[in-house]
């Protein structure tokens, strides 16, 4: 889940000591809404909204990048694809020293405000002595970032070249085109389960990490630098091993399959870029809100997915957010 002007308002007012800090910017009455009616706004409506500014990352490359890069990018060049990749660092940057300030930053108001009550775990992880946990995170996600900007330049290249076939004018297909935008955060939500759980042990845990259960080694040698992130924020998303970085990325291959805008690719990448830091912040709401992946971070054989489809729920392995008032700091950190 990406962070938006809704969390950004909702931490101001829950600081400026409102009471309805939760309430929707626009659709304000939601919460007074039937179960059925705010599922089908949550699924058609809320979880393309939520991604906004994904979609805003993606457009503005679209618009701006490729104008001043696609013409030459039919041949590496040094030029075009420094270009692509200050664009993605800069968007990294911005987007993650932004929400990191607004959760964790030492000048910042917020996280000594009443947002504090809101962290899922109170300690703040780094402040921890001699563990560097931001320093590993913010390079691992540099990598993450840099390998997503090799992933573009090479279907720059691709569809410049005239190997890859793909359409530029988004409105001569509008249906299929608008399809295929709006499939792109339900693609991104199953893709993630699969190969998230693909890379924890297929088998039970009490196997141990045994050989010949391929999800084991993968968790061992791959995954497992991410779940260093225990107590996550919101540079904890994307810190990953490049390997796990191939993978994930692959969320944003499918014009290799079939013919696409590249739109549609910028939008499932920026998408994979950006998305996980609201996921990843270790606040509720009006922050990320994200109980359900931080339990995962916590407790690793549990909330493989992202609730918008519910595969835990389907295969057993849901597990459901505890209040503090029943789980406090102490448990949860003996637990890590
Ligand atoms: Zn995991
Ligand atoms: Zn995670």
């Amino acid at each position: 889940m990406t962070f938006g002007i809704r969390n950004i308002v909702g931490i101001h007012r829950l600081h400026t000591g409102e009471i309805d800090y939760s309430t929707p910017l626009i659709f304000k009455t939601y919460f007074q809404w039937s179960y059925w009616k705010q599922k089908a706004f949550d699924y058609l409506i809320w979880c393309h909204l939520a991604h906004a500014l994904d979609f805003s990352v993606a457009l503005l490359c679209w618009l701006w990048i490729f104008p001043i890069t696609f013409t030459e990018a039919n041949e590496w060049h040094i030029k075009w694809v420094s270009r692509v990749f200050l664009y993605n660092i800069a968007c990294e940057f911005i987007v993650y020293s932004f929400w990191h300030w607004m959760t964790y930053g030492r000048t910042s108001p917020y996280p000594k405000g009443p947002l504090h009550g809101k962290k899922y775990n109170s300690i703040n992880q780094y402040e921890e002595e001699n563990q560097h946990h931001l320093l590993r995170e913010v390079t691992f996600t540099t990598l993450g970032w840099l390998q997503s900007a090799f992933v573009q330049c090479i279907f720059m290249w691709l569809w410049a070249s005239g190997r890859l076939p793909y359409y530029s004018d988004f409105w001569s297909r509008p249906y299929f085109s608008m399809f295929i935008l709006l499939s792109v955060t339900f693609w991104r939500e199953f893709h993630f389960y699969w190969v998230h759980r693909f890379m924890h042990p297929w088998w039970s845990v009490q196997n141990g990490l045994c050989q010949g259960d391929i999800g084991a080694f993968l968790y061992r040698h791959f995954h497992s630098l991410h779940h260093q992130s225990r107590n996550p924020g919101p540079w904890s998303g994307l810190s990953m091993h490049p390997i796990e970085h191939f993978i994930y990325y692959t969320c944003a291959y499918f014009p290799l399959l079939f013919l696409c805008h590249p739109l549609h690719f910028l939008y499932a990448k920026f998408h994979a870029d950006i998305a996980p830091i609201g996921g990843h912040d270790g606040y509720a709401d009006p922050a990320g809100g994200a109980d359900f992946h931080y339990l995962h971070h916590a407790f690793f054989e549990c909330n493989y997915g992202v609730p918008l489809i519910d595969f835990d729920r389907l295969f057993g392995t849901y597990k459901e957010f505890v209040k503090k008032s029943s789980l406090n700091d102490q448990q949860t950190n003996k637990l890590l």
